[in-house]
């Protein structure tokens, strides 16, 4: 039966079944055919039973949110659904808002990010509508879809529907034209598989074939079919991702196919790019440490580093981030920073050096990324035990050791020293030290006859220093170190 198959192919991390008529090999069934009969077969039964008890619990087939719409959103891109909803009337073909953007809203949380559907050619449509509304249109043939970027800075996602089917696990999707409702079923997650028609007639209309508004009241992550981690491991994180953000959790069956795909090992086939993009996602939610630790009991943290698993120390460390990252935000500084980078860093931490660099090999880190990391881990033990040793040290010497690092580093230094030496030094580096400047600049020394040069740079430290340390306040003090410093010679 199907479900033998189904049940082989992950039980037994099998690729293909071979069909054998005596001795002879006759046919072979693989991943993709089970994966697109699925997609075929699924409507027609299994989810037929679902759909009517989903029906009576979620107030029917026919419940309308054209209200809802309205109050949620801005009133110009409301507008924007209406025309396209009437656009797609005179185009005859069905056009609906699907994803992310619908399960928000029917949680009550903003979201413009507005990904729509067309049952057609979703290129040709988004193109009409870019004449429609004036705005400009940018197309992905190959993925059939377009964004329409509207001109006061809203901006619409247009796709064809299709049925995804994967040519082998963990490859690009092959895209084909299809319904709606396959283009839901090839979605991660139920509650991500809910659509809202926006055609005139039905306008506001809710498209449920899978159960994605029960799973919202009852705050559960399910996947739409047995294969969806096979189809793509990826989600796997993304169902931590979604269960973090909203505290819902994941569903029993859910639950056992992840523990079948780390059985599998199906994430060893991830490249470093796609896993790591999937780990940024996660950690610069609000609150990685419950994700990492979501991860370790679902025994995927060794899929980053085999050598990764979860410790009272680590949890020590990454309590000790959160406290770090969550002080840096109050500071309110004009720059932002890479929070998942500073979390991953805590991961590093307890990781053996060898385990280090073979992660930094694994993931395709920017060289700016991999230096703050190997900074993070091994660069900076100088400055660390300069900042903890007991010996007095000046602010200008704090400033010295620290102004080389980025601050994703400096969080982490906090975050991994337990005395509060380190830390206090490094907060009054990033709150006080950092934004010191000389009353002198480079053109007042010009202006006293300094010529540019090794040793006009070093004046200029040594001015910063002195005004750091507190040994100059006025302006004549600083004319006067300058002078002092230069021995008189201005002209040197
Ligand atoms: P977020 O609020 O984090 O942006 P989102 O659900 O909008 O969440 P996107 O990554 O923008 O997430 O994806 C948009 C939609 O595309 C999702 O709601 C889901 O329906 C679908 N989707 C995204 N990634 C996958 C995936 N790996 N597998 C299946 N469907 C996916």
């Amino acid at each position: 039966s199907f479900h033998e198959i189904e049940t082989a192919m992950i039980e037994r991390n099998q690729r293909c079944v071979p069909i054998i008529k005596g001795e002879k090999v006759v046919g072979v069934i693989t991943r993709t055919d089970l994966i697109r009969t699925l997609h075929d077969d699924v409507f027609k039964t299994a989810r037929t039973r679902t759909l009517q008890r989903d029906e009576a619990e979620t107030g029917g087939p026919h419940r309308n949110v054209a209200g809802l719409l309205r109050s949620r959103l801005p009133h110009r891109l409301m507008t924007v659904l209406e025309e396209a909803g009437r656009l797609a009337d005179r185009c005859e073909m069905a056009l609906f808002v699907v994803g992310g953007c619908v399960r928000d809203l029917l949680m009550g949380i903003q979201n413009l990010d507005l990904d729509v559907v067309v049952e057609g050619d979703g290129i040709a449509f988004a193109r009409k509508l870019g004449d429609l509304l004036r705005a400009r249109v940018k197309v992905h043939e190959r993925f059939g879809t377009a964004i329409v970027l509207l001109p006061d800075g809203f901006k619409l996602d247009v796709a064809t529907a299709r049925t995804e089917y994967y040519e082998y696990p963990t490859a690009l999707p092959t895209v084909e034209q299809s319904s709606v409702k396959k283009d839901l079923y090839r979605r991660d997650f139920t509650i991500n598989a809910l659509a809202v028609r926006l055609n005139g007639k039905g306008f506001g209309e809710v498209l449920d074939f899978y159960g994605g508004q029960r799973d919202l009241n009852d705050k559960v992550i399910r996947v739409l079919h047995g294969l969806s981690f096979v189809e793509d491991p990826t989600r796997v994180f993304r169902a931590i991702r979604f269960e973090t953000r909203f505290g819902f959790h994941l569903g029993k069956d859910t639950t056992a196919l992840i523990a079948g795909a780390v059985k599998m090992k199906l994430f060893h086939r991830l490249s470093g790019h796609r896993l790591l993009e999937e780990l940024k996602l996660l950690f610069s939610e609000r609150e990685p440490r419950q994700s990492i630790k979501r991860m370790a009991e679902l025994g995927l943290l060794r899929f980053i580093h085999p050598k990764l698993s979860w410790s009272d120390r680590l949890e020590r460390i990454l309590n000790a981030v959160d406290e770090a990252v969550d002080w840096y935000r109050l500071l309110y500084l004009d720059r932002k920073i890479d929070v998942w980078l500073v979390y991953l860093m805590g991961l590093l931490e307890v990781l053996p050096e060898h385990a280090v660099k073979d992660t930094l090999k694994r993931f395709p880190f920017s060289e700016q990324q991999a230096m703050r990391l190997k900074m993070a881990r091994v660069g900076s033990h100088n400055a660390i035990r300069r900042l903890g040793s007991k010996r007095p040290i000046t602010p200008a010497e704090i400033y010295r050791l620290l102004s080389g690092l980025s601050d994703e580093t400096l969080l982490i230094l906090m975050a991994k020293n337990k005395g509060d030496t380190v830390k206090r030094h490094v907060s009054a580096f990033l709150t006080t030290y950092q934004q010191v400047k000389p009353i002198l600049s480079g053109t007042d020394l010009k202006a006293m006859g300094l010529k540019p040069g090794p040793k006009f740079k070093q004046i200029l430290e040594q001015l910063l220093d002195a005004r750091m340390n507190g040994a100059v306040v006025t302006e004549s003090d600083e004319r006067d170190l300058v002078l002092k410093l230069t021995e008189g010679k201005t002209s040197d």
